[in-house]
């Protein structure tokens, strides 16, 4: 029996191709998971173990956009080549966050470039971004509207790249329980006004590892095409956004839920 979502078509977007044989949009769904940051030597235990549970996507940051300059800043260029080593040694694309057009050649060897909320509306660097041959997640700013968002992926396609993923990250609002505010409703309103595929960030929208299974769930059912998740194999060890990271365990549980949804949702 066919449910009420039969009228319900979330999967409108373009195809985009990820390289290695993996895409996202049009019905193609990833799910993306590492660390916050590259910390050293645990991304290839992570890597290895994201594999085993069907991740074809890990992320991993080195360039760390921190509220203090006292904050670890990430490991920078080693920190981008543990995590291309990894991503090479378990047969997985890259994904890590690019904050300057002058670091776009230390990017080499990671397959997906991210452009962070703080930089969602750096117009030149999205510019850039638009000579550049691989595909770019580009991220939701905290105060940045539906429009505006829209506005930043045209920056990127009008200089020539094509291959542009959305991520909504949350918004701030007047809440403080929640690092941010979840806008589940920007994922099906912005398929209603663009055709690029939509990841959603629960990890960095709540802050909180406890709503991120939730949260996950609630974004595929509203109709995004991909997830990104933070997991850390001891999240308490962390050396950034420790509070959202989840465990190994928990996020092996995620995945089957994430598995479960997908099904549901493709058959009906
Ligand atoms: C991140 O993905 O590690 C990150 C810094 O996210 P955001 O730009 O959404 O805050
Ligand atoms: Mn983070």
């Amino acid at each position: 029996m066919k449910s009420s979502l039969s009228s319900f078509n979330p999967y409108t977007s373009r195809v985009i191709d990820l390289g290695k044989g993996h895409f996202i949009g049009g019905g193609h769904f990833q799910t993306i998971a590492g660390p916050c940051s590259v910390e050293g030597n645990h991304i290839f235990e992570i890597a290895s173990l994201l594999k085993s549970l069907g991740v074809s996507i890990l992320r991993g940051g080195a360039f760390k956009p921190r509220t203090s300059p006292e904050s670890f800043q990430g490991l920078g260029k080693e920190g981008l080549d543990l995590l291309a080593c990894a991503g090479r040694e378990n047969d997985m694309l890259t994904i890590s966050e690019i904050m300057s057009e002058r670091d776009i050649d230390l990017y080499r060897d990671i397959d997906i470039l991210q452009v962070g909320a703080r930089n969602c509306q750096n117009y030149s660097l999205l510019k850039a971004l638009g000579k550049v041959d691989k595909p770019i997640l580009l991220k939701r700013g905290m105060a940045t509207t539906i429009d505006e968002l829209i506005g930043c992926a045209l920056y990127i396609t009008q200089a020539g790249n094509e291959r542009v993923i959305l991520c909504e990250r949350g918004i701030r609002t007047f809440e403080p329980r929640t690092r941010n505010t979840f806008d589940v409703s920007s994922i099906p309103l912005l398929h209603e006004n663009c055709d690029f595929p939509i990841v959603a960030d629960p990890s960095h929208a709540t802050g909180l590892s406890s709503l991120v299974a939730s949260c996950a769930l609630a974004a595929m059912a509203a109709g995004a095409d991909g997830i990104q998740i933070e997991v850390h194999e001891n999240p308490q060890l962390a050396k950034s956004d420790k509070d959202q990271a989840l465990t190994l365990g928990e996020f092996k549980n995620l995945m089957h839920d994430i598995e479960s949804m997908h099904e549901f949702l493709i058959q009906n």
